[in-house]
């Protein structure tokens, strides 16, 4: 049966669509949202990199002692921490 064939050979190839289609959507999962405002912290902390000099102002911060940012692959010195 030559046509019995022809509506199988759509029948899998929707089907390994429809697969595909699933795959897809499930790898394209959202990124995660940031916290909300009202969690970030308004810091003024000022970082200096004792490598190279730079000065590096963190004005926003997930927590009130955030880690310091890295720079010439070492950790910034904390220089100031204002009120
Ligand atoms: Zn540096």
């Amino acid at each position: 049966m030559f046509l019995l064939k022809i509506v199988v050979a759509i029948g899998i190839a929707f089907l390994i669509i429809k697969i595909g289609v699933f795959i897809l959507r499930s790898l394209a999962t959202p990124p995660p949202e940031p916290p909300p405002p009202g969690e970030l912290r308004k810091v003024k902390l000022l970082y200096r990199c004792e490598l190279c000099g730079a000065e590096v102002r963190m004005t926003t911060a997930a927590e009130e002692n955030p880690d310091p940012p890295r720079h010439c692959m070492d950790d910034m010195e904390l220089l100031i921490e204002e009120e």
